[in-house]
């Protein structure tokens, strides 16, 4: 099973190693760590030279718009390297995170390059459902996923419709999270991705048995197996990305 989205460069790197191992003994067998921001591009090349089963994305994260200066913009073409994505990026409608104008000019030039490198693109979205559709409206052709869905079946279709897998993490372990329990159960079986989103920001460590804990809650809202359900995310995952194995 592959864990689609984490931060693996957020964890010091011993307890890094360590959770790819227990991750490994859990059922993960394949990760792909997005960057944040750009102090984590060199530590996700180093990863992915070390460990062959995580692959890597590579973007600005909308809390870190401000890190988006030109020295940034333009060395992210030369740093994508064996990146599989551009990501983590997109838009966050939360004043403590700044300007949406802002972020748009940030997500805008990421957007652009993932669409000149035929890359997929790995999206924050909050409280910018509409600003987020509107811009990949705009760029017909992208593919990507909207990680850490938390929305409706009707906003997720918009998604899927615009070429957009959805991200299905750890708010669906929340009993109290019924829109995106009702949602998950609604999905077709090449819309979604199985994620973690781990480490939370600021832990220094990660539960390994996490993914398997969202993979069993998705199976219990679909009446299906776990099986099944982590058979489709790693299908769906390794068409969206153009993974050839993943273990
Ligand atoms: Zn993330």
């Amino acid at each position: 099973m592959l864990d689609t989205h984490c931060h693996l460069a957020h964890l010091p790197p011993a307890a890094c190693n360590a959770f790819i191992a227990a991750a490994g003994r859990a059922g993960v067998h394949g990760f792909i760590a997005a960057a944040t921001r750009p102090a984590d591009w060199a530590a996700l090349a180093q990863l992915a030279q070390a460990h062959p089963n995580v692959h890597v994305a590579i973007g600005i994260h909308p809390w870190f718009h401000g890190e988006d200066g030109s020295d940034a913009r333009a060395a992210m073409p030369s740093r994508l390297g064996d990146a599989i994505a551009i990501g983590e990026c997109g838009l966050d409608g939360r004043p403590e995170h700044g300007p949406l104008e802002r972020q748009q000019a940030t997500l805008a030039w990421q957007l652009d390059l993932a669409a000149l490198r035929g890359l997929p693109v790995i999206l924050h979205g909050v409280r910018a459902t509409e600003p987020l559709l509107a811009m990949l409206g705009d760029r017909p052709g992208l593919a990507g996923v909207i990680h850490g869905f938390s929305g409706s079946v009707e906003t997720a279709s918009r998604f899927l419709r615009l070429g957009f897998r959805i991200g299905l993490g750890p708010l669906l372990l929340n009993p109290r999270a019924r829109r995106i329990r009702e949602c998950v159960a609604r999905l077709p079986e090449d819309a979604w991705l199985l994620e973690t989103d781990a480490p939370a920001p600021g832990e220094r460590d990660a539960d390994p048995g996490l993914l398997a804990r969202v993979a069993r809650a998705v199976a219990a809202l679909r009446g299906t197996t776990v099986e099944r359900v982590a058979a489709a995310s790693d299908a769906n995952a390794m068409q969206l990305f153009h993974l050839e194995d993943i273990r």
